[in-house]
């Protein structure tokens, strides 16, 4: 049995690895706490971390598209069609599932209930987001008008309400009895200043966004990209041989990457310990919110995904969880669903042996528009605040933030925090104080990598459940010669 022990380690070289790295990291990080480091010399410590970061990001936009537009143009369109109709219902039962849990967990514990400990909330110019405002964002952002700077940025629309000053002349006529020789009068009258509100529309960087991409938009442009040169027959050979060839070379960079990465993570978290503000600070409301978010999330990846998983597919779901280790623990360094994509998508094809066709095609969809502990946490985070506020919410409010948690947790960019941004949304559809996200903002970096870990277990789970619900389409097209594999 030594044998057999060893072996597990051979093979699990890199998870051994990573699990040591993050106990190292949170040893090394509370041994420099004593220290009172600067913020200029914790950032020089987790320079390494920031390293694995930026690697990461960097290889996500070429991943995306290449392994969209690869792994769709390899199936024939009707078995997309089919695995994009399951991977969506997935995606929306869970989310659904995930926000429900969230609510029921917020209204039991009650963490905001007490007299308010936080700032008051005091008014602002820009006017709230309606639900159909956040909708129709979401759709602008699924078709950027550039397709390089989607690679960058986001957008989203605000409406402002403004203070006009607009020239308004009076006319004066013989009759008005005005003495002609003050002329300053006349020139005061003639010109009054005439001030209205106005509303206007303007479209906005979302903040935050900038080291992101505007995943949405690329994904959509890469699948009816994918499509388009999947029904070219012998015409789009180059471009499906260009991209498949691209996806395989992003792939060996990800290879070569992952050697780096516990190196990373440790840095990642031990100068994060090192920043956090005492742990003490963290008592009453924040604390009770804090351990409701956590219990929801732990109830949904670690109960009902793997249910879900188990009652599909009918095999265990903790053994493909095993396998998916080394990404969680990236999710939990990163805090970036999207920084950790290239790493999920070794873990499902190396140690869970997932089909590359459906990797290719759902993990970035998912890691893009799944994100079951973001909706999870903006409906505790939104009733949280309400409870705050002394406000009952009644039905019909309570399913308004059902609708806008979802919305928001699929505008939110796979990156650190964006929930916290897309937060805004949620809270203004029922009419709660945005500043009032202050009251969270102390624990959200902690929550951020929780929530990140679920949305990575909950992607990854789905691309397990979609293989085994189209196993039909992915049998009869093995041998399609339409069906570039790459095995290696
Ligand atoms: N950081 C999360 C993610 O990348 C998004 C969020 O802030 O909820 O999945």
């Amino acid at each position: 049995s030594r044998g057999r022990v060893a072996g597990f380690f051979r093979r699990n070289l890199f998870v051994v690895f990573t699990v040591a790295a993050v106990a190292l990291g949170v040893v090394l990080g509370f041994a420099l706490r004593p220290y009172d480091l600067s913020l200029r010399e914790i950032k020089y410590f987790a320079f390494p971390g920031e390293l694995l970061m930026r690697m990461l990001q960097m290889l996500v936009l070429p991943l995306i598209v290449s392994s969209l537009v690869t792994g769709i143009s390899s199936l024939d369109s009707r078995a997309s069609g089919k695995m994009g109709v399951r991977a969506v219902v997935y995606y929306m039962v869970t989310t659904l599932i995930a926000v429900f849990i969230g609510i029921v967990i917020v209204m039991i514990i009650r963490p905001g209930k007490g007299s308010r400990e936080g700032p008051v909330a005091n008014g602002g110019s820009i006017e709230p987001v309606q639900a159909a405002d956040a909708f129709l964002d979401l759709i602008r952002n699924m078709f950027p008008p550039n397709l390089v700077e989607a690679c960058f940025k986001q957008y989203k629309t605000v409406y402002k309400k403004v203070v006009l000053t607009k020239n308004v002349t009076l006319t004066l006529n013989a009759s008005d009895s005005l003495n002609a020789t003050e002329p300053s009068l006349i020139l005061n009258l003639s010109r009054v200043l005439h001030t209205v509100q106005e509303t206007v529309e303007e479209t906005v960087p979302v903040p935050g966004s900038s080291g992101g991409v505007n995943a949405l938009g690329l994904v959509v442009f890469s699948m009816c990209f994918g499509l388009v040169i999947g029904n070219m027959k012998q015409q789009g050979q180059a471009l499906r041989d260009f991209f498949d060839c691209l996806n395989e070379a992003i792939m060996r960079l990800v290879a070569v990457i992952i050697w780096y990465a516990p190196v990373g993570i440790l840095f990642l978290i031990a100068g994060k310990i090192v920043e956090m503000k005492d742990l003490a600070e963290v008592g009453g409301q924040l604390g009770m919110y804090t351990v409701s978010v956590i219990v929801g999330l732990l109830i949904h990846g670690l109960l009902v995904l793997p249910l879900l998983y188990f009652l599909v597919t009918r095999r265990n779901p903790y053994a493909f969880i095993a396998g998916l280790l080394q990404a969680l623990i990236t999710a939990l360094g990163t805090s970036s669903s999207s920084a950790t994509l290239p790493i999920t998508f070794r873990c499902l094809e190396e140690n869970n042996r997932v089909d590359k066709r459906v990797t290719r095609f759902v993990l970035p969809v998912g890691a893009t528009i799944n994100m079951d502990g973001t909706a999870l946490y903006e409906a505790v985070a939104a009733i949280f605040i309400a409870q705050v506020n002394d406000m009952d919410l009644n039905f019909g409010q309570i399913l308004t933030i059902s609708i806008t948690a979802t919305a928001a947790s699929i505008g939110a960019a796979g990156i650190p925090q964006a929930g916290l941004v897309t937060m805004v949304i949620v809270l203004t559809s029922v009419g709660l104080p945005t500043e009032d996200i202050t009251l969270i903002i102390a624990v959200d970096w902690f929550l951020d990598r929780l929530r990140t870990t679920t949305n990575v277990l909950g992607d990854s789970l789905g691309a397990g459940i979609v293989e085994h619900l189209s196993r039909g389409e992915l049998h009869s097209e093995d041998g399609d010669h339409n069906s570039v594999m790459v095995e290696n």
